[in-house]
């Protein structure tokens, strides 16, 4: 057994000053049970505790660590920037070199860069508001847009549901122009259009869902979202958050008027995007009357990292990253085939996860219905084996440049254990 001695007292000093302990929910282990192993330090694919256990990382901070921790050239890069000033609250130039490499990558002809993925989607969402002068939002039950109170609604399923707040603190009339629907179902999107004629800003959807375990969308549902937008005079949002940058050079790149952006794209610091059409993006402050702004928006660490990071993201390193994410997820599923435990790879890009379920699963409600329990046991008996993977069976699994073949060794064995503790 594996000592967590340190972790469970940094747990008890930190639960008296943190609530629960933790920074983010999610990070509190409230989906599988146990106490958050701390984090000294992090390097390559590997995480060290503050027990001195170390951990192939599945998660990746969420989504930023694609090129590894603390890899070499990022890390200058970081300790060359802050040598020179760490926030000047005036513009640099690698806030252009940033937004150059970003819009020469995705569909944006112009981007504003923000600090996390909230305000990306919460800005856009401002902007298509302004530019329609319409409020009304369709969004998805499942996919999560960050914790701004317009998107804390994912209420039930049934078509173009009224959303109602998810959290206590988002006022009912924060939601009230929410229009929950449930994924990959565009007749559902078609309705809410008829019943709220010439009401909807915008309809924002993931790229690809990453956030009830993962899921493909349907054969062109993204392009018939955007062909119904068109349609109804309303914009599309597409959210690339977790997508953007991770799953090819520029992301999805679905048709889309706005489009969203964070985790890689500021290499493990805080940076974020949201940008677009020209025309739409002019509409902002100072250009135009739309306001939104930020104390830290461009940060030169964070623009020093992001920059970093997408320059060294190549070709050869998205095909590492697609290849790494096939083997791990077959190696996965083929141990808990095995095992005789019932389960479906979701694999549709180098985002993947596994639902413990025996179906196909197209939606949240769908992704509901499988089996948390078992992976509880898959996930402890996987920590005790030095593999971390989330701590809830509604994530993607996240893969790292810096994954070795030792690593896809340790994977294996330690695959077959968590599934046959999985079966019982
Ligand atoms: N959008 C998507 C698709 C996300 O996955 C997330 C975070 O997980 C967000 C927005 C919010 O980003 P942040 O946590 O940086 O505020």
């Amino acid at each position: 057994m594996r000592k967590h001695t340190e972790s469970e007292l940094c747990a008890e000093r930190a639960a008296t000053v943190i609530p629960g302990g933790v920074n983010s929910p999610v990070r509190a282990f409230g989906g599988v049970g146990g106490t958050p192993v701390f984090i000294k330090e992090a390097r390559g694919s590997r995480l060290i505790d503050v027990d001195g256990n170390s951990y192939l990382d599945l998660v990746g901070s969420w989504g930023p660590m694609i090129l590894g921790h603390a890899h070499p050239e990022v890390v200058a890069a970081v300790q060359e920037a802050a040598a020179k000033g760490t926030s000047f609250g005036a513009p640099t130039s690698g806030e252009i070199d940033l937004a150059e490499e970003i819009t020469s990558r995705t569909n944006c002809e112009e981007i504003r860069l923000v600090s996390s993925g909230t305000e990306a989607t919460m800005s856009a969402l401002r902007v298509a508001r302004g530019a329609t002068g319409r409020d009304k939002v369709v969004k998805f039950a499942g996919c999560y847009h960050g914790h701004a109170d317009a998107f804390l609604a994912a209420a039930g399923s049934g078509v173009a549901t009224l959303g109602a707040p998810d959290s206590p603190g988002v006022p009912a009339s924060a939601t009230a122009d929410t229009i929950v629907v449930p994924y990959n179902d565009i007749d559902a999107v078609a309705a809410a259009f008829e019943q709220n004629e010439g009401q909807i800003a915008a309809v924002i959807t993931e790229a690809v869902p990453g956030n009830m375990g993962c899921v493909a969308p349907a054969d062109g549902f993204n392009q018939k979202l955007y062909d119904l937008t068109r349609a109804n005079g309303a914009l599309l949002i597409s959210d690339e958050v977790m997508t953007g940058f991770r799953v090819g050079p520029g992301g999805v790149k679905a048709p889309a008027d706005l489009y969203t952006y964070g985790k890689v794209m500021g290499g493990g610091l805080p940076a974020a995007a949201f940008g677009g059409r020209r025309d739409l993006m002019e509409q902002l402050a100072p250009v135009g009357p739309i306001y939104q702004a930020g104390t830290l928006s461009g940060n030169p660490l964070a623009v020093a990292a992001g920059l970093t990071t997408l320059r060294l993201l190549t070709d050869d390193v998205y095909e590492k990253l697609d290849g790494l994410a096939e083997q791990i997820g077959k190696m996965a599923s083929s141990a808990l085939s095995e095992a005789g435990v019932a389960h479906y790879l979701s694999a549709p890009g180098n985002l993947f996860s596994i639902f413990f379920s025996e179906n196909r699963v197209t939606n949240f409600n769908e992704a509901k219905a499988q089996n948390t329990g078992q992976y509880a046991a898959f996930f402890h008996t996987l920590l005790e084996e030095g593999v971390h993977l989330p701590p809830s069976a509604f994530e993607c699994w996240f893969v790292s440049a810096a994954m070795t073949g030792e690593d896809l060794s340790h994977l294996e064995t330690a695959f077959s254990r968590a599934a046959r503790k999985a079966a019982t």
